[in-house]
């Protein structure tokens, strides 16, 4: 017997986080007091000398800001398989690996129920938001999502990626059903052990119900990117497994082709229909209204990282709306978007007060605050003072504390947030980049950000061409003096050494930071280098990491390759086409 259909209640679901986004700071006392009672037992907060103490008073003084490296020897024995309780109070059972795409390998971090329960409320959340503003009808999902082989620690514990874990849930289907958003592929296709097949397959099906996909979506918005890049390759080779019936060989996993096989019937008119459409189209523009005439919007991370991305999205999505997904991480969620007709470029996130217990390191404070004591820039510090989730100021940047329900507390996250306002008593945060992420040789800091609007800057450049700029990347060279930056490009096609040259004396200009400028004035940094590499290169870093274990689903282009990063630098440093130094200072 079909189970019957459980529907979100999408107003209750928006009148409880009202009530609760307008008790912040109780709910953030609550939080943490239940977190502190389940896990007070554990060997790590009993070290910590609370003698049960719940308050944050208490919690701030007694419990360190840690950051991944501090934690890992005690998720080591976890993953080890200790008996006894080290971060929770509850044994972990599996193990979440994070993408490890700013790191150069995957990290270790604890998943649990806990972990699983806050991600569902997050996706109502934000979707009882979205479904206001752009109702879907029930139809079903083309997403692009996959899931990384399942492995098991030296101790036994599940390991994956922390999106695999959540894929596998069986509350992910239920959760997905109840958004109207059941994805239109087989679970063969999302569990299948080749992520290219799966992409094919996730294509072949999103034809197959063309008209019943109401949404497009992926966790990170690059996966959808690289999804329609790929239909540009493969589509008259779809359309031949629609108008024959038939899987093209390619496909090799028994196990995706026999769930293929049941989707899969002939079709010539849905061919015929498909390659008209294609041969309609100026230069794929629109493709997925096109392809899919009853999408209400196109769904998954947009900022960040993600934003170089957002120009080749609109191109496919012409005018159906884009809506960034939720804020969070392998460690825990942080918060959901309930602005979604915001464009991405502006989405900012809603912080839930009850997923976890939230910190914020500022960042202006404790720069200003040093160089007062001191009175010298040199001897700032880096002594962070966090302050609490209602206390944040709207315009100020902070660094990210999350203490969660799967063992991890005081946890410096590493990402750097901007407040741009509060929902109620809640912040409403824009994300900015992550911390580390910085190109700097002497007194020069560059952020990823500041990486990005060099790049969109010269990148006009070359759209000029009608060409893109497809990833990009960077480095800096200190092996001869002065260092220098590198600057990555994997263009869309041919463009003349003269135009290149413009776009790194452009990328150059860019780099507005006071600390760059006057370095470079006085040649204490080197002319900035463009290295153009061959077509495909990023993909073949792509490739890279998912031999890491990484997963597709979760991947980030890191747009710094540090100098512990050997491997990818190596496949970047191998593939240069051509590069050019620049003439603007
Ligand atoms: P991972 O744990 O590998 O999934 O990566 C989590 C990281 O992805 C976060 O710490 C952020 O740096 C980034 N991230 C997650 N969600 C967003 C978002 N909505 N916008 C921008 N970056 C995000």
């Amino acid at each position: 017997m079909l189970e019957k259909m459980e529907i979100l209640d999408v107003e209750k679901l928006i009148g409880d986080f009202e009530v609760m986004t307008k008790d912040a700071e109780n709910v953030q006392r609550e939080t943490l007091k239940m977190i502190l009672e389940e896990n007070g037992c554990a060997e790590y907060l009993q070290n910590m000398g609370l003698n049960g103490r719940t308050d944050p008073e208490s919690f701030k003084a007694c419990v360190p800001l840690v950051t991944h490296k501090d934690l890992e020897p005690y998720i080591q024995r976890v993953a080890d398989g200790a008996f006894s309780p080290i971060l929770t109070g509850k044994p972990i059972t599996t193990i979440s690996l994070s993408s490890g795409t700013t790191q150069g390998k995957p990290k270790f971090v604890p998943f649990n129920n806990e972990l699983m329960e806050t991600t569902l409320q997050i996706y109502h959340t934000s979707f009882a938001f979205r479904n206001r503003e752009f109702p879907i009808e029930n139809g079903k999902a083309l997403q692009f999502i996959y899931s990384s082989k399942h492995s098991k620690t030296k101790g036994g514990l599940f390991a994956g990626t922390a999106t695999t874990n959540v894929f596998r849930n069986p509350q992910f289907k239920k959760a997905m059903t109840a958004m109207q958003s059941e994805c239109c592929s087989p679970d063969e296709v999302i569990v299948g052990p080749d992520f290219h097949q799966s992409l094919y397959c996730h294509l072949l099906c999103g034809l197959i119900f063309h008209e019943e996909i109401q949404l497009v979506s992926s966790t990170f918005a690059h996966s959808i990117v690289l999804a329609f890049r790929t239909f540009e390759q493969v589509w008259e080779e779809l359309c031949d497994d629609i108008r024959e019936g038939v899987l093209t060989s390619r496909i090799t996993f028994p196990s995706v082709r026999s769930a293929m096989a049941k989707l899969l019937k002939p079709n010539p008119e849905l061919a015929d229909l498909i390659e008209k459409k294609c041969s309609r189209l100026s230069n794929w523009y629109g493709l997925i209204p096109e392809l899919f005439p009853n999408v209400k919007y196109i769904y998954g991370i947009m900022t960040g990282s993600m934003e170089p991305y957002l120009k080749k999205l609109r191109h496919y999505a012409a005018d159906v709306p884009l809506i960034s997904a939720d804020y969070g991480s392998s460690e825990g969620w942080i918060g959901a978007n309930i602005n979604p007709s915001l464009p991405p470029e502006s989405t900012t996130y809603a912080v839930l007060p009850n997923i976890g217990y939230f910190e914020f390191i500022p960042l202006k404070e404790n720069v200003e605050g040093h160089m007062q004591e001191n009175g010298n820039v040199s001897f700032l510090s880096t002594e962070p003072k966090p302050v609490g989730l209602t206390e944040v100021k709207v315009g100020e940047e902070y660094e990210v504390i999350i203490t969660s329900f799967a063992g991890l507390y005081r946890y410096r996250l590493g990402d750097v947030v901007k407040v741009m306002g509060f929902h109620n008593s809640t912040p409403e945060l824009k994300f900015v980049c992550r911390r580390n992420l910085m190109l700097t040789i002497n007194i020069d800091k560059n952020t990823e950000k500041d990486l990005q609007l060099a790049v969109e800057e010269a990148a006009k450049l070359i759209a000029e061409e009608k060409r893109e700029v497809i990833d990009f990347s960077s480095n800096v060279d200190v092996s001869a003096d002065p260092g220098h930056y590198v600057i990555f490009w994997e263009i869309s096609g041919e463009v003349s050494d003269e135009v290149l040259k413009e776009c790194c004396n452009c990328l150059d200009r860019s780099f507005v930071d006071a600390g760059y400028v006057s370095s470079r004035k006085v040649k204490a940094i080197g002319p900035l280098e463009l290295r153009v590499v061959w077509k495909g290169t990023f993909h073949k870093i792509l490739d890279h990491y998912l031999r890491l274990g990484a997963v597709v689903s979760q991947f980030k282009t890191p747009r710094y390759v540090g100098p512990t990063n050997n491997e990818v630098l190596q496949i970047l440093c191998d593939n240069v086409a051509k590069n050019y130094f620049s003439t603007a200072f």
